[in-house]
């Protein structure tokens, strides 16, 4: 019979990689976050997903923004100014359709990414003047294909009440889940 340590666990919980601390942004840095490690990190199973990396982009790699255009919202490299929408989007459907992520209990999002950052994400316009409007292009799928899921963000989350808050819902998603 396990103990309570292992029972948590066991509760698998999606985390932006670059969030503990594996090297895997544009720059080649990360962006470890001890308070989610520290807090969350004892009493869930982390999953690490960096969805630039993943999808081909490498480390490390040319920056990209959410720019709005005629065709609609998009994923465009800030030098060279290529649309890699399209495979991003393919790579982050076929990722969160994956038997793993049907195992998730809840999703800790890296804040401000145009991939990973769940709100307020900056959307270019035309004349490169920026609004904080947008939602990454993988959260977007990750949300998409999954509405109840407890997800948030590093900045949100650093409040131990909003944290203490998501840990509730992600116990209550993992029971629902057993049933
Ligand atoms: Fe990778 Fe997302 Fe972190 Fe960017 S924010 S480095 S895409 S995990």
């Amino acid at each position: 019979m396990g103990t309570d340590q292992d029972r948590f666990r066991s509760i698998r919980v999606g985390i932006s990689a670059c969030l503990l601390g594996t090297e895997v942004r544009y720059d080649g840095g990360h962006k470890r976050d001890d308070v989610i490690i520290e807090a969350l990190g004892r009493v869930v199973e982390w999953v690490p997903v960096c969805p630039e990396v993943e999808a081909g982009f490498g480390t490390p790699r040319e920056p990209m923004n959410l720019v709005r255009t005629e065709g609609g919202l998009r994923l465009i490299t800030v030098d060279t100014v290529r649309d890699v929408t399209e495979p991003f989007d393919a790579y982050a459907k076929g990722r969160v359709s994956q038997p793993a992520f049907e195992e998730l209990s809840g999703y800790v999002l890296k804040k401000d990414s145009p991939s990973c950052g769940l709100e307020s994400v900056k959307v270019y316009d035309a004349r490169g003047i920026a609004e904080h409007s947008g939602r990454g292009r993988f959260a977007a799928a990750l949300v998409e294909r999954f509405p109840g899921l407890p997800v948030d963000d590093e900045s949100r989350l650093a409040d131990p009440q909003v944290r203490e808050q998501f840990l509730e819902r992600v116990f209550a998603y993992a029971r629902l889940k057993e049933r």
